[in-house]
């Protein structure tokens, strides 16, 4: 059995943590695998661009070097602690309006994924990469920042255009989700060590990335 987290920050975006300081954070608590899942905004808008000028979110050119650091640290944290660490990003799209704006996790990337275009659109791209797709907090986090309801406004459409929809987030659990016929999957969202105290998922395959996924495709994940 595994504790799994796979919804983390680090510097390469809005998170406080160095990425090495991600990894032994929770490597010295015993989890078997994080995904690390920095932000990329859209290259078209306003927010997007002001976002990766500020350092908020991956850009193209930041990219290769979080996709090397991740590469080392993710040898160094089974060497260290027998943890799996999966490279992921959040593909960002924020809007003014809470009901455009929308969150999508890729876990298993190896190449630049934009933030560009229809969500649908994107969670396919996801896929065809061969990484999952996961919505992230798709109703009310209860945090006074924006909101991202894009995704569960067209949930019968998307039903299946994700491997899960995030039933948990931080310290918070979704009602809807949770009673919906939804995957599922419960993650932390953390961008500080205090958001440890936070939802996590239990699993229980072999420790390796593509088993990892594989699980969460078949939701045998609790
Ligand atoms: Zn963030
Ligand atoms: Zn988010
Ligand atoms: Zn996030």
């Amino acid at each position: 059995m595994m504790l799994a987290d796979f919804h983390v920050h680090s510097n390469f975006s809005d998170g406080k943590l160095t990425i090495p300081a991600v990894i032994d954070l929770y490597g010295q608590r015993g989890f078997g695998a994080i995904a690390i899942t920095d932000h990329v905004g859209e290259s078209r808008t306003v927010i997007g661009k002001a976002a990766g000028h500020l350092g908020l979110c991956l850009t193209p050119a930041t990219f290769s070097l979080y996709l090397e650091i991740l590469k080392s640290e993710a040898e160094r944290a089974w060497d260290q602690y027998r943890m799996v660490v999966i490279p992921g990003v959040e593909l960002s799209k924020n809007s003014i309006s809470n009901h455009r704006s929308a969150h999508i996790l890729a876990l298993g990337v190896s190449e630049y994924l934009s933030a560009d275009g229809d969500v649908a659109e994107i969670a396919q791209a996801i896929r065809e990469h061969g990484a999952v797709s996961i919505a992230a907090h798709p109703v009310d986090s209860g945090k006074f920042e924006k909101q991202t309801y894009h995704l569960w406004n067209r949930r019968n459409e998307l039903e299946n255009a994700f491997d899960a929809w995030e039933v948990a987030s931080g310290d918070r659990l979704f009602p809807e989700v949770l009673q919906s016929r939804l995957p599922k999957i419960a993650s932390s969202d953390l961008h500080i060590a205090r958001h440890m105290t936070s939802w996590k998922t239990i699993l229980e395959c072999e420790r390796h990335p593509e088993a990892i996924l594989d699980a969460i495709r078949k939701q045998e994940v609790q």
